[in-house]
């Protein structure tokens, strides 16, 4: 017997890895490697060039996280747009409110799409079960620059890292573009990697700095991702009118009587209290 195991460098000299059960697939698309697996703590999972994007196990944290914040700060949300996000597993946690009218997801790698709905319809479940839901394949950075003014009430940035194809979704042009697609009460979320190690702790400093000088409110909050480097990740709540803890609405979500797995309107708060370290090197972004 051969012992397979999934390994990630999360710095040059410290590495996570899982045992696998098996390859299930690998390809290289026209943007990235993909690839997918199976094991038996975290189900199945998938990675792009390399870095986990996805695990049966705990992406509930993740897609919890992204979604529900900004529906409780401005429940009367409708028009939504999805950058990224080809696991579908954002799609389908916004699309459990039936007040939102419409959700436009930009996914620039269809492959994801594609071969999400065959191995994990876990997450992929709603991207072609739900007639709000219009899929475009195209990079999320070109599609922000034709839309229209105030044409969303939310834009979720479920992006890779700054490297290959997301490089462009951590720019003043894309963040400027997120601004003037948001309507007056609009609400960007979007990835912004991790404090602990040095060079995500870099990544999330230079996100932070272009998105507080794009947005008077410009926030980031926190959550627990075991498989993503650290295990310690980070949102950006930014907006042109809503703070995410002064404006925050519990009971309007809670009467949405969603049943979540990771997010409540108590952990809301909490979530913005940010350790010293990470407050201090924001600060200084
Ligand atoms: N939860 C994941 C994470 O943070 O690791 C992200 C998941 S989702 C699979 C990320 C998606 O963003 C990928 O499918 C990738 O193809 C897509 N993507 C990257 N750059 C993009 C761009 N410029 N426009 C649209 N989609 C993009």
């Amino acid at each position: 017997m051969i012992d397979l195991w999934y390994t990630e460098n999360h710095q040059e000299d410290t590495k996570f890895s899982i045992k696998v059960k098996s390859h299930l697939h690998s390809e290289k698309s026209a943007f990235q490697q993909i690839d997918f697996f199976e094991s038996d703590t975290f189900g199945k999972f998938f990675t792009l060039d390399g870095l986990m994007m996805v695990t049966e196990k705990d992406e509930f944290i993740y897609h919890d996280m992204i979604t529900h914040v900004p529906m409780a700060v401005n429940p009367e949300i409708k028009k939504v747009l999805i950058i990224g996000g080809g696991d579908g597993g954002t799609a389908r946690e916004i699309l459990r409110y039936k007040s939102i009218e419409k959700v436009d997801m930009v996914e620039i790698d269809e492959r994801v799409v594609r071969l999400c709905q065959k191995y994990i319809p876990q997450t992929a479940c709603k991207l072609d079960a739900d007639p709000r839901l219009c899929l475009h394949f195209e990079d999320g950075l070109k599609f922000v620059q034709d839309a229209k003014d105030a044409s969303y009430d939310l834009i979720l940035v479920d992006s890779t890292d700054p490297i290959g194809p997301g490089e462009g979704l951590f720019t003043y042009d894309f963040y400027n573009n997120c601004k003037r697609v948001l309507s007056e009460v609009g609400i960007l979320i979007n990835q912004h990697e991790s404090p602990y190690y040095d060079s995500y702790a870099h990544e999330m400093k230079r996100a932070h700095s272009k998105i507080k000088d794009t947005f008077p409110i410009a926030q980031v909050y926190q959550f627990h991702m075991p498989t993503y480097p650290s295990g310690h990740w980070l949102f950006g709540f930014a907006s042109k009118k809503f703070h995410p803890l002064e404006d925050l609405k519990a009971d309007a979500w809670n009467a949405f009587g969603l049943h979540t797995r990771y997010y409540n309107t108590d952990l809301h708060k909490g979530a913005f209290m940010l350790p010293t370290y990470v407050k201090e090197s924001l600060e200084n972004a």
